[in-house]
């Protein structure tokens, strides 16, 4: 009998692929950090019984058509907005992610982010390095405190969660914006449900941690900055098109709010000359969140326990469904 094939859009180590290797034909794009061919993908869609893909590979109607023998692809992210969920519902196709394993190391990232922008870190380091440290003054790298502060978190999921309870260390005061109320949380985290208005108004430090939907997207815009403190930093650690980036540039510079630290761009891998890198309040990583060695290995074995599932006829461990 012919093993089930599976296509894996990015080079994974060894260690994670070798045991699947004796049930499955496991084929693997063969860059860790160049993404594969769309071509590439769109044959590889229409031979496999299942693929795993990265948050830049789209799964759209087009490669879905082509899955004639395609089972489950499972994504290497919590997030799916790079998959068409509809149409691989309506062609039979499963889709799964990976929650929770990164849950607590992106919320490491996330208050890591906030803190480094808060206090400069970037920039303090930069300067120390460059050799221009020569005296001691008064206000030298000054930035904003951390503590007692008051923390507002759009989308108070899984990560937020994690986030708010990471603030409730520094006696953060905890705000957060869901569409709907999680009580659990508040008598928990003691965290307090506000207005999207109320949320954005009323924090020194936004958060946006919602997935990335027709309704998120472009969510912080031109008349929110505006809202927002002007001593407000923005963190974004969900999906840069939640945010418009030319309004976010506009803000800092005219002052609307003090700093944005982000991990995740409208375009990635943003271009070294946007706007937003010339500014010295903006912390910028290359999309991080989860990425620690474990949690990415944690990833990488959950997808590919998914597979086998499906493969093997049974529930996956973490479907997605529209
Ligand atoms: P989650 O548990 O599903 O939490 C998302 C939260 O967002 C939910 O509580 C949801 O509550 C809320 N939400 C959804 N739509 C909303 C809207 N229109 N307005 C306000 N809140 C809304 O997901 P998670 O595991 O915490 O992950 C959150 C996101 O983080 C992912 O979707 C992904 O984009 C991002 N992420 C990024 C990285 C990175 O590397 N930077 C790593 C992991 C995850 P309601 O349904 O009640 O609104």
């Amino acid at each position: 009998m012919t093993k089930p094939y599976i296509f894996i859009t990015r080079s994974l180590p060894e260690e994670i692929v070798t045991p699947f290797q004796e049930k499955f034909n496991v084929k693997m794009w063969d860059s860790e950090e160049q993404p594969v061919d769309r071509e590439v993908l769109l044959e590889e869609a229409g031979k496999a019984d299942a693929l795993i893909t990265v948050l830049s590979d789209q799964v759209d109607e087009e490669l879905l058509s082509r899955g004639r023998q395609l089972k489950v692809v499972a994504n290497l992210a919590v997030g799916f907005d790079n998959i068409d969920i509809k149409t691989a519902e309506k062609n039979g196709i499963t889709i799964t992610n990976t929650p929770d394993v990164l849950t607590e190391t992106t919320a490491d990232l996330t208050f890591s982010l906030l803190m480094a922008t808060a206090r400069r870190l970037i920039e303090a380091n930069e300067y120390v390095r460059k050799g221009d440290w020569e005296n001691w003054a008064p206000l030298l790298m000054a930035g904003h405190d951390i503590h007692h502060k008051t923390i507002g978190i759009v989308g108070m999921g899984r990560i937020g969660e994690a986030v708010a309870h990471r603030a409730r260390g520094f006696h953060m005061n905890v705000l957060y914006h869901n569409r709907s109320r999680k009580k659990e949380a508040e008598e928990k985290l003691g965290a307090v449900y506000k207005s999207f208005d109320e949320l954005v108004t009323q924090a020194d430090f936004v958060v946006c941690l919602a997935p990335l939907t027709p309704e998120t997207k472009g969510m912080f815009h031109k008349e929110v900055f505006k809202k927002m403190k002007s001593s407000a930093i923005f963190v974004n650690t969900s999906r840069g098109d939640n945010a418009n980036e030319d309004d976010l540039y506009q803000a800092l510079v005219e002052g609307d709010i003090a700093g944005a630290g982000l991990d995740v761009f409208e375009n990635e891998p943003i271009s070294k000359d946007h706007p937003l890198l010339s500014l010295q309040q903006v912390v910028a990583l290359p999309h991080i969140g989860s990425a620690s060695v474990e949690t990415r290995k944690a990833m990488m074995n959950l997808c590919l326990e998914n597979v086998q599932l499906v493969l093997d006829e049974q529930e996956p461990k973490t479907k997605v469904t529209s």
